[in-house]
């Protein structure tokens, strides 16, 4: 493939004339990778195409919510037929409540559910609801966990904010960050001596549960249950902040997989099938707690919205195998082994050439790490050779395969994805791990 940037060049240099460093959020620069980010003019089933015509397998899914692939018809057939119901009402519709059934059926321990229109307002109006209904200030929140931008859980963030090397954003007031605690993920032993300190005054621990936004980091085993069995102890609320692996690692999400019950979940990116959909949602006696039922307040002149919903519901219905709809019996199925064929692939290449890589993998989540040492929390993330990614990562993109531009993300598999795909992908590989070698 023969690669041209200058319309993207153009583009960006233009859009650094209006929009802060040329883009609306910031791992979307290549900051950590350099160079010019592909402007993209359109995207359809594994593939995305930019403004110069190039063509790229894509991995990125707009970080996570394209399950299915860009531009899968029943989404935009749906998608064209609710547009001329008009776009937005600022009232009830029946669309929300149809969201809402669905993802409770999905995941069990979200009685009621809440929607906003993105993650960050997601897990900051959970947090408040814990803390009004603790009566506590204080939430624990593990390094390298990213939970959108919001005051609270921008302390030792994971995703852009490391990435750019800013996990702890100027402007968020001491006071505010003073209330966030932070561990070390899948470290039992800190977490034990924080709560056996503080236990009585934190409100909630947030975490995720398989964490995307280190890299793809997996809970030890037995890990997700001890943190519950410690919340429970200490009548804190434990959150799940499914954002990113909800509808991902399983249809239940990773509350499913490894068989814990949060208080709280909070979903967004596949929810929405590409449109701006997220939601929390949890045990009822805790929810009731917002208004209007109760006094914890949380609003959104947008949520619920008729197109974002549409969306939502035909992709839930699509990956599920709830009845009446085009039934996909093993939709996660068949995505976790083009998963693992993908990883498998990949790791059969690095070997000729003697890198030692981690490779992990969590249904259709996947990621490496340019490590010899095994890679179970931020600081031995952070002990990945960048550099090597780097190249890798260019070598890539240069032959027509788009990764995320960072080593602190995970990349998504979708039902679009070919086995050309995939062998594209592995051939691609043997390259890029050479120039690495
Ligand atoms: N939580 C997790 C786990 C995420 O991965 C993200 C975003 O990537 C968020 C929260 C924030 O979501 P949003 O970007 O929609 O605000």
């Amino acid at each position: 493939m023969s690669v041209k940037h200058e319309q993207s060049a153009r583009a960006f240099r233009e859009a650094k004339n209006f929009i802060p460093g040329g883009v609306n959020s910031p791992v979307r620069s290549f900051g950590a990778v350099g160079g010019v980010p592909p402007f993209i003019a359109r995207a359809a089933g594994s593939k995305i195409i930019d403004i110069d015509g190039n063509e790229y397998i894509d991995y990125v899914g707009s970080w996570g919510p394209m399950i299915l692939g860009h531009a899968y018809p029943a989404v935009t057939e749906a998608l064209q037929q609710a547009v001329l119901n008009g776009t937005s009402y600022g009232a009830p519709t029946l669309l929300e409540t149809e969201l809402a059934k669905l993802i409770n059926e999905l995941m069990p321990s979200m009685e009621l559910v809440r929607m906003v229109n993105s993650g960050t307002e997601a897990t900051m109006s959970a947090l408040r609801l814990a803390r009004a209904f603790t009566g506590r200030n204080k939430i624990l929140k593990f390094v390298g966990c990213y939970h959108g931008h919001h005051d609270s859980l921008l302390v030792k963030a994971g995703s852009g904010a490391a990435t750019l090397g800013i996990p702890n954003s100027p402007g968020v007031p001491d006071s505010i960050a003073g209330n966030t605690l932070t561990v070390a993920y899948n470290d039992i032993t800190e977490l034990r001596s924080v709560f056996a300190e503080m236990g009585q005054d934190i409100a909630a621990v947030i975490i995720e549960p398989v964490a995307g936004n280190m890299g793809l980091v997996l809970p030890k085993q037995g890990y997700l249950g001890a943190v519950r069995q410690l919340t429970e102890q200490y009548g804190a609320l434990l959150i799940f902040d499914e954002v990113m692996c909800g509808f991902r690692v399983a249809l239940g999400g990773a509350q499913s997989v490894y068989g814990v019950k949060p208080d709280l979940t909070c979903l967004g990116k596949v929810i929405g099938g590409g449109l701006p959909v997220a939601a929390y949602g949890g045990r009822r006696d805790i929810m009731e707690h917002i208004a209007p039922a109760g006094a914890v307040y949380q609003a959104g002149t947008l949520s619920g919205n008729p197109l974002a919903m549409t969306a939502g519901i035909v992709t839930l219905k699509l990956i599920s195998q709830i009845p009446e709809t085009p039934r996909q019996p093993d939709f996660f199925h068949k995505l976790t082994a083009k998963t693992k064929q993908l990883c498998q692939g990949l790791q059969a290449q690095a070997a000729k050439f003697e890198l030692k890589l981690q490779f992990h993998q969590a249904g259709s989540m996947f990621g490496l790490f340019f490590s010899d040492k095994a890679v179970d929390d931020y600081d031995s993330a952070k002990q990945s050779d960048a550099g090597a990614f780097n190249t890798y990562f260019h070598a890539m993109l240069e032959q027509g395969v788009y990764l995320a531009p960072s080593q602190f993300e995970a990349s998504f598999m979708s039902a679009a994805h070919t086995d050309e795909d995939i062998a594209a992908t592995i051939a691609a590989s043997a390259i890029a791990f050479a120039r690495v070698a």
